[in-house]
């Protein structure tokens, strides 16, 4: 506050000028004491005219201190800069005041520096307004370090490219001024193909690397006007603003993606790279800049889906309307007949002896060929057709099973149940209807559920009221849900189905095999084994206990026709 001692003191021999005051000896002190601060420190009269400085301040202006006082600033700033400072001098002098700005100056040695001017009035013997003094601070470091916080702030330490806060900022503003013009913006969100892999592999520092080169290759491909982005992970995104239409929108897509095409060399390693890219465009696509990223980010998805490297424009409802085409589609192939059971062998493993078949879901459509449940299942489940097909799968099944019987051979045939039916308060009594309209004796049927629709408390007393009516029940995909071997004691069921992906680490000596074995017959339970593919998988299961395998080993799911031709044709 040397500035503000100085104005108190009432400020003494601005070096040497006529007009102000004579310093007295502590005046002198004062100024040897002013001299000693590195702050350019400056004092004018009530007319705006130098009447002392301090020697930082004659180093700033690169004059003597003579040349300085008795002079406006007219005379010693550049007349554009001059213009500024005596305007805020008289906005100042007006009143008893601070006044504190910055100005970018350029120095005596010819550097341009930022600067921040404080400026205060001082009184004079009447308390009227008697001039003013300013100090001169360098803020230069200060601003550089506040620069570079603000780009820290909105841009990727990685890359450099701006970070999705600014890539925010900036559509909004792109998305504003296109408002008022013709031209539409693009997004274009590009994710790289198989990042991960590259990451897992190689190291993250590789796949560091390997962004920074994405990086640069992308913002190189785009125009200054454009924006491209880092959007996090492996997402990039760019605001194309003033593209005519989607043509032009998806050609600079594909220049970002040839942009990537040039092998990248890491560790001794060629990487071809690739990226899934989808565009969306503003206003058709969305407003405002959520719903504009939303779009391109499901653009970018589809592209994804439809294999590597593909460019994909955003279309409203695409998805929507291919499902709802296969749901229109699937709500009348059980009355055309479309659906067939194939049937798949359970087989004895101390016998070899063929004790069943489970009956697998096919639908025949002429357009989309032959479908399979995994497709089927979860459509029919949201639409509620499950419902339906469901009860054709169990008639038809017991109705097989039925026939096969009257053909004197007791063979079990096992049906897949779903949650949303057995959660019908009156699956049993259609299961009990059913297998009294096809003759079907109860026992022959299994039915099929899976570890998390077990598990449920008003499952348990569907299960049991199956039971007591003498149906069979298994727990199907057993190992891959969450139930817990105890759970099982308090179920009505008869056999476990182990998943396939315990059954293929079974040569590997899968240590959770063999406790699961025992522990189930120890709950008297059958276990069946599935997805049995080769003899080794066979023998070994055979070894550890295991009563039923069903798999290709074995045979696939086949036609009724084929079963009927391989039993006739004997064991
Ligand atoms: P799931 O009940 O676990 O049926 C076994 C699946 O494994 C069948 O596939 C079968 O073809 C396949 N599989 C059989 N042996 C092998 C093998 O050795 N190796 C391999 N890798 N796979 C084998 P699918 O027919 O595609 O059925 C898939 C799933 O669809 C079934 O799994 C079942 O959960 C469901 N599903 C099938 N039919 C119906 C149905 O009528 N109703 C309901 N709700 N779901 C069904
Ligand atoms: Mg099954
Ligand atoms: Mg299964």
């Amino acid at each position: 506050m040397a500035a503000k001692a100085t104005v108190d003191g009432g400020p003494g021999g601005g070096g040497g000028g006529a007009a102000w005051p004579a310093p007295a000896s502590a005046h002198r002190d004062l100024h040897v004491i002013l001299d000693a601060v590195p702050i350019p420190i400056f004092f004018k009269d009530a007319a705006g005219v130098y009447r002392g400085c301090n020697r930082a301040f004659e180093e700033y202006i690169g004059r003597p201190r003579s040349e300085i006082v008795g002079r406006t600033v007219h005379e010693l700033a550049p007349s554009d800069l001059a213009e500024v400072y005596h305007a805020a001098d008289l906005a100042l002098l007006r009143e008893h005041g601070v006044q504190t700005y910055e100005s970018q100056v350029r120095y005596a040695d010819g550097s341009r520096r930022d600067v921040l001017f404080n400026k205060a009035t001082f009184p004079g013997p009447a308390g009227e307004v008697a001039g003013l003094v300013g100090t001169i601070l360098d803020v230069t470091d200060r601003k550089a370090a506040e620069a570079r916080l603000q780009h820290q702030a909105f841009h990727d330490a990685l890359t450099g490219l701006p970070n999705r806060a600014l890539f925010m900022d900036r559509l909004g503003l792109a998305l504003a001024a296109a408002r008022r013009g013709p031209a539409r913006v693009a997004l274009v969100y590009l994710d790289l193909d198989r990042f991960k892999m590259v990451n897992d592999t190689l190291g993250h520092h590789a796949g560091d690397r390997l962004l920074q080169e994405v990086g640069r290759r992308l913002a190189a491909a785009v125009r200054d006007s454009d924006t491209m982005a880092r959007m996090g992970g492996d997402e990039f995104c760019a605001i194309v603003p003033d593209v005519v239409d989607g043509a032009e929108a998806a050609a600079v897509a594909h220049r970002l993606a040839a942009a990537l095409r040039p092998v990248v060399e890491l560790q001794g390693h060629d990487l071809h790279v690739t990226a899934s890219v989808g565009v969306a465009l503003h206003p058709t696509d969305g407003e405002d800049p959520h719903t504009l990223l939303r779009c391109a980010d499901a653009a970018m998805y589809q592209a994804k889906e439809s294999g590597p490297n593909a460019v994909r424009l955003f279309s409203p409802g695409q998805r929507d309307d291919r499902r709802l085409d296969f749901e229109s589609k699937l709500h009348g192939a059980v009355e055309r007949g479309e659906l067939t059971l194939h049937y798949q062998p359970q087989t004895h493993l101390a016998t070899s002896r063929l004790v069943g078949f489970e009956a697998l879901l096919r639908w025949n459509h002429p357009t989309l060929g032959q479908v399979m449940p995994d497709r089927i299942i979860p459509v029919a489940e949201e639409s509620g057709l499950v419902l339906p097909i469901g009860a054709w799968v169990l008639r038809e099944a017991c109705r097989q099973a039925a026939a096969w019987q009257r053909g004197g051979r007791n063979l079990r045939v096992a049906v897949n149940v779903s949650a949303r039916q057995l959660e019908r308060g009156d699956f049993p009594d259609l299961v009990r209807e059913t297998l009294r309209e096809t003759g079907l004796e109860p026992a022959l049927l299994e039915v099929e559920l899976t570890e998390s629709v077990a598990m449920r408390e008003e499952s348990i007393a569907r299960m049991a009221s199956l039971r007591d009516t003498g149906v069979r029940i298994a727990i199907d995909d057993f190992g891959t849900g969450y139930s817990s071997l105890s759970c099982l004691r308090r179920m009505p069921v008869e056999a476990l189905k182990i998943d396939r992906s315990f059954v293929r680490e079974v040569e590997d000596g899968s240590p959770l095999l063999e406790p699961i074995i025992r522990l189930a017959h120890g709950l008297g339970l059958r276990v069946v084994a599935e997805g049995v593919e080769t003899h080794r998988q066979l023998r070994r299961l055979h070894e550890l206990g295991c009563d039923l395998a069903q798999g290709y080993a074995l045979g696939g799911p086949m036609p009724a026709s084929l079963v009927e031709a391989r039993l006739a044709a004997g064991p």
